[in-house]
């Protein structure tokens, strides 16, 4: 019997934390030397510089490696330094402000290195159907709309409906976050030591938040769609989901023969982007296993306390969100009990909840909304389809949560001005990602690359995606069905008769 992927990702995550944390244990202790970078020694090639050797005079000290400069890999031999490219019980580390020494058994990080090579390249096959399968999703999603009555004044209202509660979604998740600040708890350390990632980057101090929004907006334009989609670090890519999106009205408006052609063209391509995606999401135990031992061993079980805080914050904004939010909107806003639409919809949302997938989903969902509360096929042939392409609060939530999460736990406090990048990046991230079991995952690469945080992150939280995937999806499809009750309402529509529950 085949074991099913959320089981193999579990197992991977034990195994990996198993195997880690006595890892953690036999490496002993870390300590870090910190100097001001104005004392720091500076690494160069052939026999250390004196202070350098001095800094190395201390008993403890048997083996050392340059981290910026691996060439320069010696292992001290009474007084005279050997080069010696492997082993290493002592990592210099450069950065702008500081040199680090880390001290440490040596040998079970280097076992822990490798889980990390090996949650690399997962990270890398993951990045890699990034642009494809938003250009796909998005454009297959639009068109799925079919006529341009579609795009007209229900398209209008579905859209604003669909932009604001996400905004309703993800500043219940910045704010939890602002309040719990999961990531305190706990710090880890999942930069490379190669790259320096820092998301105060990406933001000069002296702008305001207006100025910065208003430069993700004009930014949304992409000079050339071509080199957004072939941007390597994935940071151009809310050009592709702008782009797309209007490609994606415009077949529509064309129509006739070529727009069917191009119909069809993505929704092969999307199709296929799919199997793509799920296959790689298949990889996703092996990647767990090795940020898992990577993370465990490196920091023991700090990263069991940290992640435990990240989970309640998600957790708890998606319950204020599904249970408070959206049933206020249903009352108000559609005038319907949202205890009765909520039971009306039970076959819908636990088929979501089960299977992690708003597209899976799609059928029981157009079923329960027109069948069991009698909302026309006009409306939901048009807002649903659309909706579990996107509109997702939940994975908005997530998004936001979880990139401010990595921030936090690897030691960067994003400012308000940052959160706000993070916030918007995360409404597109969660329009542009796909209605699939841990799509949400792929889509955090981008929020990550756009303020510069380490893409490791993703691997951390990746132990725990499975239940808050399920648990997001479920609120990705509440929202649609919730859209539908009142874009219905809105529009005036007649109820049909509802199917007795
Ligand atoms: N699984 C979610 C959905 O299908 C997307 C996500 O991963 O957030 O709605």
């Amino acid at each position: 019997m085949k074991l099913k992927l959320h089981h193999q990702i579990l197992i991977a995550m034990v195994l990996g934390a198993g195997v880690g944390l006595p890892l953690n244990i036999l490496a002993g202790p870390q300590t870090l030397i910190e100097l001001p970078i104005a004392d720091a020694p500076t690494p160069t090639a052939g026999p250390l510089s004196e202070e350098l050797q001095a800094l190395f005079q201390r008993p403890e000290l048997s083996k050392v490696r340059l981290g910026d400069a691996s060439k320069v890999v010696e292992e001290r031999e009474g007084r005279r330094w050997r080069v010696d490219g492997i082993r290493e019980s002592y990592i210099l580390r450069r950065t702008a402000e500081h040199f680090t020494v880390q001290t440490g058994g040596y040998w079970p990080r280097t076992i822990a290195a490798y889980g990390k090579m090996a949650g690399d390249v997962f990270l890398r096959l993951l990045s890699m159907v990034v642009a494809p399968l938003i250009l796909c999703s998005l454009i297959s999603g639009v068109t799925s709309s079919g006529s341009l009555e579609g795009l007209g004044r229900l398209g209008g209202r579905t859209l604003v409906f669909y932009i604001c509660t996400s905004a309703i979604a993800i500043f219940t998740g910045v704010a939890l976050f602002n309040i719990i600040n999961p990531g305190r708890h706990a710090k880890l350390d999942l930069i490379e030591d190669s790259a320096e990632a820092a998301p105060v980057q990406f933001i000069a101090e002296d702008q305001g938040v207006g100025e910065i929004l208003w430069n993700q907006v004009f930014n949304l334009i992409p000079s050339n769609p071509f080199a957004s989609l072939s941007d390597p670090g994935n940071t151009s890519i809310l050009g592709v989901i702008f782009f797309a999106l209007l490609f994606g009205i415009f077949i529509t408006v064309v129509g006739g023969d070529h727009g069917k052609l191009l119909t069809r063209f993505f929704n092969a391509g999307f199709e296929v982007m799919m199997k793509m995606t799920m296959f790689i999401i298949h990889l996703a135990p092996i990647g767990v296993l090795g940020f898992m031992l990577y993370a465990s061993a490196g920091k023991g079980l700090d990263v069991f306390v940290s992640l435990g805080w990240y989970v309640i914050t998600v957790a708890l904004g998606l319950s204020i969100h599904s249970m408070i939010t959206m049933p206020l909107i249903l009352k108000f806003l559609a005038k319907r009990s949202p205890l009765e639409y909520a039971k009306q919809m039970s076959p819908a949302l636990l088929t979501g909840f089960s299977t992690a997938s708003s597209n899976g989903t799609l059928p029981i969902s157009m079923n329960c909304v027109e069948e069991r509360a009698g909302i026309s096929n006009r409306v939901s042939s048009f807002v649903l389809p659309l909706g579990a392409t996107i509109n997702m609060d939940g994975t908005a939530l997530y998004e936001a949560a979880a990139v401010l999460f990595i921030g936090q736990v690897t030691g960067y406090e994003l400012t308000f001005g940052q959160q706000a990048i993070v916030a918007f990046t995360a409404l597109l991230a969660s329009v542009g990602a796909a209605g699939i079991p841990h799509a949400g995952t792929v889509m955090m690469v981008v929020v990550l690359s756009a303020v510069n945080l380490p893409l490791a992150g993703v691997g951390l939280i990746l132990a725990v995606d499975r239940p808050l995937d399920m648990f997001r999806t479920t609120v990705n499809i509440w929202g649609d069905m919730t859209a539908c009750a009142v874009v219905s309402k809105l529009q005036g529509e007649p109820e049909a008769p509802v199917v007795e529950t």
